[in-house]
Protein backbone atom coordinates (compact mmCIF):
# COMPACT_ATOMS: atom_id res chain seq x y z
CA UNK A 1 0.00 0.00 0.00
CA UNK A 2 0.91 3.57 -0.78
CA UNK A 3 0.29 6.02 2.06
CA UNK A 4 1.08 9.77 2.55
CA UNK A 5 2.27 11.61 5.25
CA UNK A 6 3.33 14.76 5.14
CA UNK A 7 3.86 15.53 1.71
CA UNK A 8 5.41 12.55 0.60
CA UNK A 9 3.50 9.64 -1.15
CA UNK A 10 5.86 6.43 0.39
CA UNK A 11 5.45 2.35 1.06
CA UNK A 12 3.42 2.14 4.25
CA UNK A 13 6.73 0.32 5.71
CA UNK A 14 8.71 3.75 4.64
CA UNK A 15 6.42 5.94 6.02
CA UNK A 16 7.32 7.43 9.52
CA UNK A 17 5.91 9.79 12.31
CA UNK A 18 7.67 11.45 15.63
CA UNK A 19 7.43 9.42 19.05
CA UNK A 20 6.60 13.37 20.36
CA UNK A 21 3.80 13.61 18.01
CA UNK A 22 1.01 14.79 19.99
CA UNK A 23 -1.12 12.51 18.19
CA UNK A 24 0.39 9.57 19.73
CA UNK A 25 0.96 10.98 23.35
CA UNK A 26 -1.90 13.35 23.73
CA UNK A 27 -4.45 11.92 21.36
CA UNK A 28 -4.28 15.91 20.31
CA UNK A 29 -5.57 15.14 16.55
CA UNK A 30 -8.70 14.96 14.33
CA UNK A 31 -9.65 12.63 11.31
CA UNK A 32 -12.14 12.03 9.06
CA UNK A 33 -13.12 8.52 7.08
CA UNK A 34 -14.40 9.26 3.46
CA UNK A 35 -15.79 6.06 1.83
CA UNK A 36 -14.98 4.96 -1.83
CA UNK A 37 -17.65 3.55 -4.54
CA UNK A 38 -16.70 2.93 -8.05
CA UNK A 39 -13.09 4.64 -7.28
CA UNK A 40 -14.58 7.84 -6.29
CA UNK A 41 -14.91 10.06 -3.08
CA UNK A 42 -18.75 9.94 -1.26
CA UNK A 43 -19.32 13.66 -0.14
CA UNK A 44 -15.61 14.86 0.18
CA UNK A 45 -17.16 18.06 0.90
CA UNK A 46 -18.87 17.33 4.01
CA UNK A 47 -15.69 15.60 5.36
CA UNK A 48 -13.48 18.47 4.37
CA UNK A 49 -16.05 21.43 6.08
CA UNK A 50 -16.42 19.22 9.47
CA UNK A 51 -12.23 18.61 9.17
CA UNK A 52 -12.03 22.49 9.12
CA UNK A 53 -14.42 22.57 12.37
CA UNK A 54 -13.00 20.02 14.33
CA UNK A 55 -9.18 21.86 13.89
CA UNK A 56 -11.11 25.39 14.35
CA UNK A 57 -12.70 23.96 17.73
CA UNK A 58 -9.37 22.91 18.79
CA UNK A 59 -6.74 25.77 17.69
CA UNK A 60 -5.37 23.45 15.28
CA UNK A 61 -3.97 24.16 11.78
CA UNK A 62 -5.06 23.44 8.82
CA UNK A 63 -2.28 21.32 6.62
CA UNK A 64 -3.09 22.62 3.61
CA UNK A 65 -5.94 23.82 1.65
CA UNK A 66 -9.04 21.18 0.75
CA UNK A 67 -8.12 21.26 -3.32
CA UNK A 68 -4.99 19.93 -2.27
CA UNK A 69 -6.67 17.14 0.35
CA UNK A 70 -8.57 16.17 -2.49
CA UNK A 71 -6.23 15.65 -4.66
CA UNK A 72 -4.09 13.57 -2.09
CA UNK A 73 -7.46 11.73 -1.59
CA UNK A 74 -8.17 11.13 -5.31
CA UNK A 75 -4.25 10.27 -6.32
CA UNK A 76 -3.82 7.73 -2.57
CA UNK A 77 -7.16 5.90 -4.45
CA UNK A 78 -5.18 5.94 -8.37
CA UNK A 79 -2.34 4.63 -7.02
CA UNK A 80 -3.67 1.70 -4.87
CA UNK A 81 -6.20 0.81 -7.31
CA UNK A 82 -8.90 1.47 -4.84
CA UNK A 83 -12.68 0.39 -6.58
CA UNK A 84 -14.41 0.57 -3.15
CA UNK A 85 -13.04 1.15 0.19
CA UNK A 86 -12.22 3.84 2.90
CA UNK A 87 -9.86 6.59 3.03
CA UNK A 88 -8.75 7.61 6.70
CA UNK A 89 -7.43 11.28 6.96
CA UNK A 90 -5.31 11.94 10.20
CA UNK A 91 -4.22 15.82 11.08
CA UNK A 92 -2.39 15.61 14.72
CA UNK A 93 -0.89 19.03 16.03
CA UNK A 94 3.07 17.39 15.74
CA UNK A 95 5.52 18.48 17.93
CA UNK A 96 8.24 20.41 19.10
CA UNK A 97 10.54 17.11 19.48
CA UNK A 98 9.36 16.65 23.79
CA UNK A 99 6.20 16.25 25.79
CA UNK A 100 4.42 18.25 27.21
CA UNK A 101 0.67 19.58 27.76
CA UNK A 102 1.45 22.98 26.81
CA UNK A 103 0.93 23.41 22.82
CA UNK A 104 4.14 24.02 20.87
CA UNK A 105 4.62 27.21 19.18
CA UNK A 106 2.60 28.42 16.43
CA UNK A 107 5.02 27.78 14.15
CA UNK A 108 5.16 24.19 14.28
CA UNK A 109 3.78 22.10 11.18
CA UNK A 110 0.80 20.03 11.80
CA UNK A 111 1.30 15.95 11.22
CA UNK A 112 -0.59 15.29 8.34
CA UNK A 113 -1.62 11.06 7.31
CA UNK A 114 -3.83 9.47 4.77
CA UNK A 115 -4.10 5.86 4.25
CA UNK A 116 -6.24 3.70 1.92
CA UNK A 117 -8.49 0.57 3.31
CA UNK A 118 -9.74 -1.76 0.29
CA UNK A 119 -12.69 -2.90 0.80
CA UNK A 120 -14.46 -4.72 -2.14
CA UNK A 121 -18.32 -5.79 -1.58
CA UNK A 122 -18.62 -2.53 0.99
CA UNK A 123 -21.72 -1.42 -0.70
CA UNK A 124 -23.07 -5.00 -0.46
CA UNK A 125 -21.90 -5.88 2.49
CA UNK A 126 -23.41 -9.60 4.26
CA UNK A 127 -23.56 -7.19 7.39
CA UNK A 128 -25.97 -5.28 6.02
CA UNK A 129 -28.46 -7.63 5.02
CA UNK A 130 -28.36 -9.34 8.03
CA UNK A 131 -28.50 -6.31 10.12
CA UNK A 132 -26.51 -5.50 13.15
CA UNK A 133 -26.84 -6.29 16.77
CA UNK A 134 -26.70 -3.72 19.48
CA UNK A 135 -26.35 -3.49 23.51
CA UNK A 136 -26.30 -0.64 25.09
CA UNK A 137 -23.59 0.62 27.41
CA UNK A 138 -23.27 4.12 29.55
CA UNK A 139 -21.68 6.84 27.61
CA UNK A 140 -18.17 8.07 29.38
CA UNK A 141 -17.05 10.01 26.96
CA UNK A 142 -15.86 13.35 27.02
CA UNK A 143 -17.97 16.22 26.25
CA UNK A 144 -16.97 17.60 22.66
CA UNK A 145 -17.95 14.42 20.91
CA UNK A 146 -18.80 16.95 18.07
CA UNK A 147 -15.28 17.35 17.43
CA UNK A 148 -14.22 14.42 15.49
CA UNK A 149 -10.58 13.38 17.98
CA UNK A 150 -8.92 9.93 17.61
CA UNK A 151 -9.56 9.90 20.89
CA UNK A 152 -11.60 6.00 20.49
CA UNK A 153 -10.92 3.93 23.63
CA UNK A 154 -14.01 4.45 25.05
CA UNK A 155 -15.97 3.59 21.64
CA UNK A 156 -12.92 0.74 20.82
CA UNK A 157 -13.94 -1.06 24.31
CA UNK A 158 -17.53 -0.50 23.89
CA UNK A 159 -17.18 -2.84 20.58
CA UNK A 160 -15.45 -5.21 22.81
CA UNK A 161 -18.17 -5.47 24.58
CA UNK A 162 -20.34 -5.87 22.45
CA UNK A 163 -18.77 -8.54 20.63
CA UNK A 164 -17.88 -10.26 24.21
CA UNK A 165 -21.95 -10.00 24.58
CA UNK A 166 -22.12 -12.03 21.10
CA UNK A 167 -23.66 -8.48 19.30
CA UNK A 168 -22.29 -6.22 16.19
CA UNK A 169 -22.10 -2.86 18.00
CA UNK A 170 -22.73 -1.05 21.40
CA UNK A 171 -25.48 2.31 21.64
CA UNK A 172 -24.37 4.67 24.57
CA UNK A 173 -26.29 6.27 27.14
CA UNK A 174 -25.71 9.19 29.08
CA UNK A 175 -28.55 11.01 31.69
CA UNK A 176 -30.83 7.93 30.46
CA UNK A 177 -30.90 8.89 27.01
CA UNK A 178 -29.19 7.46 23.50
CA UNK A 179 -26.19 9.48 22.15
CA UNK A 180 -25.17 7.42 19.15
CA UNK A 181 -23.25 3.76 18.14
CA UNK A 182 -19.91 3.78 18.95
CA UNK A 183 -19.02 4.28 15.68
CA UNK A 184 -22.01 5.80 14.10
CA UNK A 185 -25.06 7.74 14.84
CA UNK A 186 -28.59 6.12 15.70
CA UNK A 187 -32.07 5.86 14.63
CA UNK A 188 -35.00 3.88 15.58
CA UNK A 189 -38.26 3.52 13.54
CA UNK A 190 -41.79 3.54 15.27
CA UNK A 191 -45.63 3.61 12.95
CA UNK A 192 -43.54 5.24 10.11
CA UNK A 193 -41.63 8.10 11.90
CA UNK A 194 -37.73 7.89 12.08
CA UNK A 195 -36.63 9.00 15.59
CA UNK A 196 -33.41 10.41 16.09
CA UNK A 197 -31.05 12.83 18.88
CA UNK A 198 -30.65 16.17 17.65
CA UNK A 199 -27.13 17.65 16.84
CA UNK A 200 -25.32 19.12 19.74
CA UNK A 201 -22.06 18.62 21.38
CA UNK A 202 -22.82 15.12 22.44
CA UNK A 203 -22.54 13.40 19.39
CA UNK A 204 -20.62 13.39 16.22
CA UNK A 205 -22.36 15.63 12.94
CA UNK A 206 -22.44 12.74 11.22
CA UNK A 207 -22.16 13.17 7.04
CA UNK A 208 -24.12 10.28 6.44
CA UNK A 209 -26.74 11.68 8.87
CA UNK A 210 -27.15 14.76 7.93
CA UNK A 211 -27.17 13.10 3.64
CA UNK A 212 -29.57 10.40 4.93
CA UNK A 213 -32.19 12.73 7.28
CA UNK A 214 -32.28 14.72 3.63
CA UNK A 215 -33.37 12.10 1.46
CA UNK A 216 -35.86 11.07 4.30
CA UNK A 217 -37.51 14.06 3.76
CA UNK A 218 -37.45 13.97 0.34
CA UNK A 219 -38.98 10.95 0.35
CA UNK A 220 -41.98 11.94 2.21
CA UNK A 221 -40.83 9.86 5.82
CA UNK A 222 -41.62 11.48 8.88
CA UNK A 223 -38.71 12.37 11.59
CA UNK A 224 -38.43 13.85 14.87
CA UNK A 225 -35.03 14.92 16.10
CA UNK A 226 -35.23 14.37 19.54
CA UNK A 227 -33.82 12.47 22.71
CA UNK A 228 -34.94 9.17 23.24
CA UNK A 229 -34.39 5.97 25.46
CA UNK A 230 -33.00 2.78 24.96
CA UNK A 231 -36.34 1.33 25.57
CA UNK A 232 -38.11 2.69 23.27
CA UNK A 233 -36.05 1.38 20.54
CA UNK A 234 -36.25 -1.75 21.81
CA UNK A 235 -40.29 -1.47 21.11
CA UNK A 236 -39.58 -0.08 17.65
CA UNK A 237 -40.53 -1.20 14.31
CA UNK A 238 -37.18 -1.09 13.37
CA UNK A 239 -33.69 0.59 13.79
CA UNK A 240 -30.73 1.28 12.03
CA UNK A 241 -27.64 3.55 12.27
CA UNK A 242 -25.82 5.23 9.39
CA UNK A 243 -22.23 6.18 9.38
CA UNK A 244 -19.60 6.89 6.63
CA UNK A 245 -18.04 3.19 6.64
CA UNK A 246 -21.27 1.11 6.76
CA UNK A 247 -23.59 3.99 5.45
CA UNK A 248 -27.17 3.09 6.22
CA UNK A 249 -26.61 -0.31 8.68
CA UNK A 250 -30.09 -1.79 9.70
CA UNK A 251 -30.20 -2.73 13.31
CA UNK A 252 -32.70 -6.03 14.14
CA UNK A 253 -31.72 -6.63 17.50
CA UNK A 254 -31.28 -4.03 21.00
CA UNK A 255 -30.29 -5.38 24.48
CA UNK A 256 -31.12 -9.11 23.20
CA UNK A 257 -34.59 -7.87 21.99
CA UNK A 258 -35.67 -8.91 18.23
CA UNK A 259 -37.09 -5.31 16.49
CA UNK A 260 -40.15 -6.29 14.33
CA UNK A 261 -39.50 -9.57 13.00
CA UNK A 262 -35.40 -10.00 13.48
CA UNK A 263 -34.71 -9.01 9.96
CA UNK A 264 -33.63 -5.74 8.52
CA UNK A 265 -36.79 -3.21 8.51
CA UNK A 266 -38.02 -1.65 5.40
CA UNK A 267 -37.39 1.93 5.91
CA UNK A 268 -34.01 1.02 6.82
CA UNK A 269 -33.38 -0.93 3.73
CA UNK A 270 -34.86 1.62 1.63
CA UNK A 271 -32.72 4.49 2.76
CA UNK A 272 -29.99 2.40 2.36
CA UNK A 273 -30.89 2.02 -1.56
CA UNK A 274 -31.13 5.75 -1.49
CA UNK A 275 -28.10 6.61 -0.16
CA UNK A 276 -26.18 4.47 -2.38
CA UNK A 277 -28.08 5.41 -4.95
CA UNK A 278 -27.51 9.30 -5.05
CA UNK A 279 -24.03 8.51 -3.28
CA UNK A 280 -23.15 7.25 -6.16
CA UNK A 281 -24.72 9.73 -8.49
CA UNK A 282 -22.70 12.48 -6.87
CA UNK A 283 -19.33 10.91 -5.91
CA UNK A 284 -16.16 12.93 -7.14
N1 LIG B 1 -20.78 8.98 15.58
C1 LIG B 1 -19.54 8.54 15.88
C2 LIG B 1 -19.14 8.44 17.31
C3 LIG B 1 -18.66 8.16 14.85
O1 LIG B 1 -17.43 7.73 15.15
C4 LIG B 1 -19.10 8.23 13.50
C5 LIG B 1 -18.22 7.79 12.37
N2 LIG B 1 -16.94 8.23 12.45
C6 LIG B 1 -20.39 8.68 13.24
C7 LIG B 1 -21.20 9.06 14.31
C8 LIG B 1 -20.92 8.78 11.84
O2 LIG B 1 -20.38 9.89 11.17
P1 LIG B 1 -20.19 9.87 9.59
O3 LIG B 1 -21.55 9.64 9.00
O4 LIG B 1 -19.69 11.24 9.29
O5 LIG B 1 -19.23 8.79 9.27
Amino acid sequence: RTVYVNGEYLPETEATVSIFDRGFLFADAVYEVTSVLDGKLIDFEGHAVRLERSLNELDMQAPCTKEELLEIHRKLVELNGIEEGLIYLQVSRGSDGDRDFVFPSEDTKPTLVLFTQNKPGLANSSAAQKGAKVISIEDIRWGRRDIKTVQLLYPSMGKMMAKAAGADDAWMIEDGYVTEGTSNNAYYVKDGVIVTRPLSNDILHGITRKAVLRLAEEAQMKIEERLFTIDEAKEADEAFTTSASAFVMPVVEVDGVALGDGTPGPIAKRLREIYLEESRAQAI
